[in-house]
């Protein structure tokens, strides 16, 4: 851990310092300002990023009593007098560069990690084997970025006798500086694939790129069989190199066989060693993970025997999932490993989570190297009372020895099994629930049992996904630029709070909504941020008033409703948005209205117009980029006259989400993002992902002669002996019958089948003729493949209507990776 007093960093990093005692140590780091403030001695360091400023954010850090604040020269920020300040050129580059200092500290075996795929799955595997005869510091989670590598390296201590440390970059010239503060002995490049190709022009500039971490390595463990890094490993690294290969190809060569459908046997020879193991997978990939986690232990001094008798090695999820739960309960499901970092990580997005005042945290013991249980435990207790959780449920028998004081209520059993056996319903409602336990306490029967036992059909959100697509869509407009979010009609299907919460967190400015009722759901769930709401009807503005939302007035009727309403809320500022019709022929006032909207306006002294807008009607289509001009020229002139007539700033704008990529020049200064954050773009690029994906299982399989006809009306017909899977659901679900007969196909084991005989309400009949399929089996629906665009290409419409269409009896299930 960091314990350096500001003085010393001050002078290291050639820092100014202003502080009122230089002697002062800080142990803890803060990169987010919505982090909670564990204690006095936590600096904050005042990032600068594309989206953020953390300059902006001190103000917020300093009212929590977080009074330590790292900053750059020529950034503008608040003084405090009672305030600590390390003022540096540039605060990234002198906190790595603490970090570096922090890690030299150290002599033993540092084993830096890189390559396209499976980083995390390694170095989980090998701090599993590891743990076993050393105590081993890994990175957190997947923090292997400019900022999480020298946040890894700030864990490292003396308690430790080796590190494991993820590094990754996604472009050019940022390897280098990873290097530099790894300082790896021991090197593993996992593999080359495609992620982040489109920020390097050749392979072997990536290559070339992520070599630069082992420059200095003793140590060097690579696949030959990626003949680009065969080759280029030579040249670039002069370290002992242990080239794999199944190809007998390096100086390793490895025999892998198949014992059955569920494990492979591995030999690995080396000239002076050899390895024979059995391991519970059978893809190329998982082997090829495996791999390198036996070499790197073997050179560790793990003897060949106890790699031969650890043929277990654990699954590693990424993914944190969010569901409904039984009595109006969340669950939150982190099934990544537990240990004190990520207990920290999950801990914190529970905390995000506002929809609930009550939260109950279920923890088993823990898995964690080199540190005494009583001071772990001690540190999570902590944690949990800094987070203020209502009850804490421990499980096992060392966190029921030392966390019984840790929230108001406390419970503790000795296994998983003893939990179950004494828990009843009943006991949870209306509360965010927090599972995380060790892979050995099979949390996931908890979670069968909290979660909410709907029909096998979900519609997946992959959170992580939804915010890269955000911040896609925000690297088209300016930092100044304010970004309403369109969360109608249910967030375009995908969830309302769970949402909202996301965008909350990641700072947007407006939420916006088509009706009154979508916005109270949200302040009931405690969204905070403005919420606009889009089509207010006149009956239901009061309750807009009195739940803090703003509303679209788009004719003289609803302004009307304002003025009659906003009477009644003497003192109240309310805020209003003004709506001009521009060619979509929808709502909105006409240029001919001004003067009298004008005058209607100012006579309700309550009324603040907050911004005024109009909407495109093709911005997606190249052929109506005219009209589009056109519009965006008639609305610049009757905003300019519009907001002439006030004495304060009102925002101007116009693009939806085709507007933002396609013309961001009319960005004015606001935009309003819908379907794109939603996976949709209309210059498809690919920086923007997939967020949902309908999933189902086969639920029954049955197998048929030729002639054979299918479904309602016989309109399915095998015309072969075939194979017939039943899925549940059906048109009920949102599944259009329009994709019945084979217009719609569906996902199973990567291959794309039909749909066969009329879609039911239900169920849904596909024919998985010589799939190897079985009952249970998981269904896409759409996804990756086939996509929403893809879709409602068959059916002729717009992905809009698919992914709005999906029913509410459809569970969603919210996940981060
Ligand atoms: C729905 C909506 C949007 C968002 O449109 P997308 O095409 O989904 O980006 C923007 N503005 C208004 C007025 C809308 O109703």
């Amino acid at each position: 851990m960091l314990h350096y007093s500001l003085d010393y960093i001050a002078r290291i990093t050639h820092s100014e310092l202003h502080s009122s005692d230089p002697d002062l140590c800080i142990t803890h780091v803060y990169t987010d300002s919505r982090s909670v403030i564990r204690n006095q001695q936590g600096v904050f360091l005042a990032l600068t990023g594309k989206v953020h400023n953390g300059h902006d954010f001190i103000e917020d850090m300093y009212a929590k009593s977080c009074n330590i604040f790292w900053v750059q020269k020529n950034q503008s920020y608040p003084v405090y007098d009672d305030a600590h300040y390390i003022i540096s050129e540039d605060v990234l580059q002198s906190f790595q560069y603490l970090c570096t200092k922090h890690r030299e500290q150290f002599n033993y075996p540092v084993i830096g990690i890189t390559g396209s795929n499976g980083k995390t799955i390694v170095k989980e595997w090998l701090y599993y084997l590891l743990s076993q005869s050393y105590s081993v510091i890994r990175s957190p989670k997947s923090y292997n970025s400019q900022i999480g590598v020298p946040l890894s390296l700030s864990l490292l201590s003396d308690n430790h006798d080796c590190a494991i440390i993820e590094a990754g970059i996604s472009q050019c010239g940022e390897m280098h500086n990873l290097a530099d503060m790894i300082q790896p002995t021991i090197g593993i490049f996992t593999n080359i694939g495609d992620a982040h190709q489109e920020n390097f022009d050749t392979y072997t500039q990536k290559i070339v790129e992520k070599l630069t971490l082992f420059q200095s390595v003793d140590m060097l463990v690579y696949c030959a069989d990626y003949e680009l890094i065969d080759d280029l490993v030579h040249t670039h690294s002069a370290a002992a190199l242990y080239a794999w290969s199944t190809k007998n190809k390096g100086n390793i060569s490895v025999d892998v066989e198949a014992t059955d459908h569920q494990s492979t046997y591995i030999h690995i020879l080396h000239q002076e060693f050899e390895i024979q193991c059995e391991v519970p997978f059978v893809e190329r990939a998982s082997i090829e993970n495996v791999i390198p986690v036996l070499l790197v232990a073997h050179m560790l001094g793990i003897s060949s025997d106890v790699l031969q008798q650890n043929t277990f090695f654990p699954q590693v999820e990424m993914r944190l999932e969010q569901k409904k739960a039984i009595n109006n309960c969340t669950l939150i499901n982190d099934y990544y490993n537990s240990d004190f970092q990520s207990i920290k990580i999950a801990l914190e997005y529970l905390f995000q989570q506002k929809q609930h005042s009550r939260s109950t945290v279920i923890l088993s013991d823990v898995q964690e190297t080199g540190s005494e249980n009583e001071k772990l435990y001690t540190e999570i207790c902590e944690l949990i009372r800094m987070y203020s959780i209502s009850r804490f449920i421990g499980i096992g028998q060392h966190i029921s020895q030392y966390a019984y004081s840790c929230a108001p209520e406390t419970s503790f059993y000795t296994s998983t099994e003893d939990f179950l056996q004494s828990v009843h319903s009943s006991d949870f409602s209306q509360e965010t629930i927090l599972l995380k336990g060790a892979r050995s306490f099979s949390f996931e029967r908890i979670a069968e049992y909290l979660e909410l036992q709907t029909h096998r059909t979900v519609l997946e959100i992959n959170l992580r996904a939804m915010i890269d697509n955000l911040n896609y869509f925000r690297s088209y407009i300016s930092e100044s630029t304010k970004i309403i979010v369109m969360v109608k009609a249910f967030s375009y299907g995908s969830g309302s709070y769970e949402i909202a919460n996301i965008l909350q967190h990641q700072r947007v400015d407006y939420l916006a909504v088509a009706f009154v009722d979508e916005g109270i759901q949200l302040r009931k769930a405690g969204i905070s941020l403005p919420i606009i709401v889009m089509n207010p009807e006149t009956t239901t503005i009061k309750q807009a008033f009195e739940n803090d939302l703003e509303i679209e007035v788009y004719n003289f009727n609803v302004l009307h409703e304002v003025h009659k309403t906003a009477s009644q809320f003497e003192d109240k500022e309310i805020g209003i948005h003004i709506k001009f019709d521009t060619g979509m022929v929808r709502y909105g006032f006409v240029k001919n209205d001004i003067e009298k909207l004008i005058q209607y306006i100012q006579n309700i002294p309550q009324c603040k117009v907050r911004s005024v807008f109009s909407h495109l009607v093709g911005t997606d289509d190249p052929t109506l980029d005219d009209f589009t001009h056109a519009q965006v020229s008639l609305f610049t002139d009757i905003s300019t006259e519009f907001a002439s007539a006030f004495d304060y700033h009102i925002d101007k704008h116009i693009l939806n989400s085709a507007g933002i990529e396609r013309f961001s020049q009319y960005q004015f200064n606001m935009v309003r993002l819908g379907i794109g954050l939603y996976g949709v773009s209309a210059k498809q690029s690919d920086s923007v992902r997939t967020i949902s994906t309908l999933k189902t299982h086969i639920t029954h399989i049955q197998t048929v002669e030729t002639g054979t006809t299918i479904g309602y009306g016989r309109k399915g017909k095998a015309y072969k002996k075939s194979t017939i899977a039943v899925l549940p659901i059906g048109y009920a679900d949102g599944l259009r019958r329009l994709l019945s007969n084979g217009v719609g196909t569906v996902v199973v084991h990567h291959t794309e089948v039909p749909i066969i005989g009329n879609i039911c309400m239900d169920a849904t009949m596909i024919d998985i003729t010589n799939l190897d399929a079985k009952i249970g089996d998981e269904v896409i629906v759409f996804g990756e493949k086939p996509t929403i665009q893809e879709v409602a290409q068959k059916l002729h419409t717009i992905p809009y209507e698919i992914i709005t269409g999906i029913s509410q009896r459809v569970k969603r299930v919210y996940f981060y990776e």
